[in-house]
């Protein structure tokens, strides 16, 4: 596939992973000119100030003019005001795509505002950080990390080729699957794995019999990887959890059933039963290195992704 070049990219949002697509657009040359849009004047400007883009508008309506590439990096609960803000300025043929973590919602809010005549791509790129921001972002986030479409029936293959390709460009791995899908699948590998966190180090919060500066003071035993996870943004983690609700009910009910299970086995002393579950989720950390979406080290990688800022 041929490195796509857009004339006009709009990106509506300028966070961690807006912010990160403009600077692979920049460093690659994928775009004659970058407009952006953030609502906040204080975002905007920190855009302008990182040189983000070429053109800089709180207007999302104004951003998407003429644009031949539209995406869009808010919340997920916020899709579909920003859906309607932009509906009526967008130039036929467009692409118009989206980084939300959750996609039926997704879908749901946007897909009804688009007009016929552009082609409405949902996306979801598998890589972040726990931080937010403009200020976040950084070139190569999104290399060698999956990014999954989920499109909707009938969409135009020309067009879906095309933004794959720019995604490509940027270094992700490509998938494909259907909308509810992709919510079940991420449910477990993303959502419950940040609801466990921020469940644990709200506990941890809230113990009485261990002090607050104990629980920091020895946290590298295993508290502190937690802790990552439950520093994410609390607009966006809020909204996926209102947005994949179904999904994230089912796995949580799967989870507190296995939970049950371990509580026993520790309650009856059974430990040949928590000897094979530890045994077998070793496993699947050595598989996620050997995929390579981890290094082998004992920060989980974090040292070496900080370091490629
Ligand atoms: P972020 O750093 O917090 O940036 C959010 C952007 O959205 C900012 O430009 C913000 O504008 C704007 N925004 C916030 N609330 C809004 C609203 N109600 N209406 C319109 N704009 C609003 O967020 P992010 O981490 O880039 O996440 C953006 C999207 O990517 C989310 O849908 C998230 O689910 C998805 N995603 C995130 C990650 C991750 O690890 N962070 C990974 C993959 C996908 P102001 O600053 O001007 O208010």
């Amino acid at each position: 596939m041929s490195t796509p070049h857009f004339d006009r990219i709009a990106l509506i949002g300028i966070g961690l992973i807006g912010s990160s697509i403009a600077r692979d657009v920049r460093e690659l040359s994928l775009a004659g000119e970058v407009v952006i849009s953030s609502r906040s004047a204080e975002t905007l400007r920190r855009a302008e100030e990182l040189e983000l883009g070429n053109r800089y508008t709180a207007s999302a309506a104004e951003a998407v003019r003429d644009a031949d590439l539209v995406i869009v990096s808010v919340p997920v609960g916020a899709s579909e005001e920003v859906a309607k803000q932009i509906a009526g300025n967008l130039k036929p043929g467009a692409i118009v795509t989206d980084v939300g973590s959750t996609k039926a919602s997704v879908i749901a809010q946007m897909a009804p505002h688009m007009p016929e005549n552009v082609h409405f791509i949902p996306g979801h790129p598998l890589a972040g950080t726990e931080k937010s921001g403009p200020d976040a972002g950084f070139t190569g986030l999104f290399r060698d990390r999956w990014c999954i479409f989920t499109p909707l029936p009938g969409t135009d293959q020309a067009a879906l080729d095309k933004l794959k390709a720019f995604w490509m460009a940027l270094g992700s791995l490509i998938d494909e699957m259907d909308a509810q899908h992709h919510d079940k699948v991420l449910a477990i590998v993303s959502h419950l794995p940040h609801i466990i966190a921020y469940n644990i180090v709200g506990t941890a919060d809230d113990l009485e019999t261990v002090t607050e500066s104990e629980v920091i003071k020895y946290s590298a035993s295993g508290f502190r990887d937690f802790t990552r996870l439950a520093a994410s943004d609390p607009t966006m983690w809020r909204d996926v959890c209102l947005h994949n609700k179904d999904a994230i009910l089912e796995m949580l009910a799967r989870f507190s059933e296995d939970l049950a299970y371990l509580q026993r086995a520790i309650r009856w002393g059974e430990g040949d039963k928590l000897f094979e579950l530890f045994t077998r989720t070793r496993a699947i950390r050595r598989s996620i290195v050997q995929a390579g979406q981890d290094v082998d080290a004992p920060d989980f990688g974090r040292h070496a992704l900080d370091q490629k800022k």
